[in-house]
């Protein structure tokens, strides 16, 4: 099989009280491990089995013939990419250095791109992410998108991401999605990973 499913970058219980074990278990042991095992189904003897996952995002996006496995690889993605937005340890406030200069530059203030975050990940109607992305242009931006879909496809470099399914929150926060998106902001998101991204200026490599 050509897709494994990453180990969690720290203990189950690590995000523990905003995130609780239970939610890491299915989260990750399910729902993430349900994607991985999709893939590896959908694309087992055929020419996406040799590529890279963001070859099979970047060459089944778009195309309706190709959704199922698109939806599934994409997912794949943004999984192993958000376990690690989330820091065990001072997550959350204000970032830092590059990056608080970026953020002050493209939104205003720290506290103009949280209210941006905010409504991004609030108003997103139904099952996705919000995003702080470098755009092609190098300048950072906000975006949500739905369902699997991801910024990779349109050329933007993520930073950092919140999963706002349900599935993300509903055994923690029930329909609480604002009270997990405060928490997210506030004590989870980890500002060292986003300027590893910045940093990078090309895609992360989640396999
Ligand atoms: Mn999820």
């Amino acid at each position: 099989m050509p897709f494994t499913l990453p180990p969690l970058p720290y203990d189950k219980s690590a995000l523990e009280p905003h995130i609780s074990a239970k939610t890491l278990e299915i989260h990750h042991g399910k729902h993430h491990a349900a994607y991985v095992n999709k893939l590896n189904e959908l694309i087992a003897g055929t020419p996406l089995e040799k590529k890279s996952l963001e070859e099979i995002i970047q060459a089944t996006a778009n195309d309706e013939s190709k959704k199922v496995i698109f939806n599934n690889a994409a997912q794949v993605w943004n999984h192993t990419f958000f376990w690690h937005c989330l820091a065990p340890k001072n997550g959350g406030g204000k970032p830092k250095g590059e990056l608080a200069k970026k953020i002050d530059e493209a939104f205003g203030s720290y506290d103009k791109f949280r209210e941006e975050f905010t409504a991004a990940a609030t108003t997103q109607f139904g099952s996705g992410w919000a995003w702080l992305v470098a755009g092609k242009d190098g300048k950072l931006k906000i975006t949500k998108t739905p369902n699997a879909e991801d910024p990779i496809t349109k050329g933007e470099v993520p930073l950092t991401t919140i999963d706002v399914w349900e599935h993300a929150y509903y055994l923690d926060y029930q329909n609480r999605r604002p009270d997990f998106i405060k928490v997210f902001l506030d004590s989870l998101l980890n500002w060292e990973f986003a300027e590893e991204n910045l940093g990078r200026n090309s895609v992360f490599k989640a396999a």
